[in-house]
């Protein structure tokens, strides 16, 4: 069963409240994660413990425990000069890494007019109730090292 620094493999499809598919490992490898260790959001973690392989979970999960909720500071509207040259490439929809003082954050320009850009450094699905449907496909033990680095090493995991 699925505990404390579990190495969990498994699919997954998450949908958003009306249904429509935002991700998948569908086609794909299966997810690998170190259980408890924070590699995937609470909200799923939570649902998953306890689970056995072959199980699948349909997983709810609220903004509070998934992505958050959006935060206005995070909207910012910034003069077109800022952008330099650059600015020829800038359009609504596009995705760039902004130098904050925190480091760079990846933010989605969401509107611009003839002097301003506006870009929207929220996670993408903040805001989101998220709906997981998970099939469980492998339960082992984490080694002490994975553990002691809180992540999955080899397949699927961490490759150093
Ligand atoms: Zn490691």
């Amino acid at each position: 069963m699925i505990k404390q620094n579990s190495v969990v493999t498994m699919h997954y499809e998450l949908k958003d409240s009306e249904g429509e598919v935002l991700d998948s490992s569908k086609g794909q490898d299966p997810l690998v994660y170190l259980h408890g260790a924070g590699n995937i959001i609470v909200g799923l973690e939570e649902q998953l413990l306890g689970k056995a392989v072959g199980d699948t979970v349909d997983a709810v999960v609220a903004p509070e425990k998934g992505y958050g909720m959006p935060v206005d500071a995070l909207i910012q509207t910034v003069p077109k000069e800022a952008f330099g040259e650059e600015i020829d490439k800038v359009e609504v929809g596009m995705r760039f890494q902004a130098e904050t003082e925190q480091g760079p954050v990846p933010v989605v320009v969401t509107a611009m007019d003839d002097a301003t850009v506006t870009v929207d450094g929220n996670h993408p699905l903040a805001g989101k109730e998220l709906h997981f449907h998970v099939s469980i496909a492998e339960i082992r033990d984490a080694s002490a090292e994975e553990v002691e680095h809180g992540h999955v090493h080899g397949p699927g995991g961490h490759q150093h």
